[in-house]
Parts: C-alpha cells; structure tokens; sequence
C-alpha cells in the first residue's frame, strides 16, 4: 500500500509517498529531500503526534483562561480524551509560562504546561 503525506519535520514540507507492506511496516520512502523525512513517515505511520494547544480554566485571572499546550507532541489516537480533562480543569493565579496545569495527562509521561503569565487580580 502507498500512502501519501506531507513532512511536517520543516516548513518546507515535502509530499512523501509512503510504501507499507501488509503488517504497517515501512518498506520505502519517497519525494524526501533529507533523511528527516523518512523519520517522520516511520513515526506517523507507527505513533502519529501532535503539538496539543488548548486552554484552561484560570479562578482568580485577569483573564477568566490561560493558554496551554502539551510538553511534548502528543499522540494523535488520545487528543479527544487529553481534551475532555483539558476543559474540566481549572488552576488558580497566578499563573507563569511553564507551570504544569496537569501532570502527567493520561498516564502519558506527558505534561499541560501554561504558555502565559497572568498575575491574578489585586486583592
Ligand atoms: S523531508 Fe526534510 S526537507 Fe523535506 S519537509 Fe521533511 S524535514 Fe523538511
């Protein structure tokens, strides 16, 4: 089977065609202009991933969320469970860039970290 994807490794994002044999496995890979391609259609075809950005609800902000995003790209086949606890979470200000929103989502390894400050409003 040939699938056909685009490299998402650089902006320059080369259409690849992907040659599968019959248990998923990789045999070839084509139209990459750097070996980075073929990593990248070894992975997608194996664990695709995605760079996972949300919000979450903030108690006590300037601003009633914040912006978060996953550590590190996230497996695409758990998003949808991944957002369902994103949008049943809230954290309090203050809030800095880095600080976990949620540990460990899904038993992933995988960390929510803040991507915005927000000092809370003055008491
Ligand atoms: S194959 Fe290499 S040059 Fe082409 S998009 Fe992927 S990383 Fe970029």
């Amino acid at each position: 089977m040939v699938k056909k994807m685009t490299c998402v490794a650089c902006p320059i994002g080369c259409q690849l065609e992907v040659v599968l044999d019959d248990e998923n496995t990789v045999v070839s890979v084509a139209g990459n202009s750097c070996k980075r391609g073929i990593t990248y259609a070894e992975s997608e075809v194996t664990n695709p991933t995605r760079s996972l950005t949300s919000t979450v609800k903030l108690i006590g902000g300037i601003r009633p969320v914040v912006s978060v995003k996953s550590a590190l790209p996230f497996p695409k086949n758990m998003m949808l469970d991944a957002m369902k606890i994103i949008n049943e979470t809230e954290i309090k200000a203050p809030v800095s860039i880095g600080d976990k929103a949620i540990k460990n989502i899904l038993d992933t390894g995988i960390d929510i970290i803040v991507t915005s400050r927000d000092k809370g409003k003055q008491q």
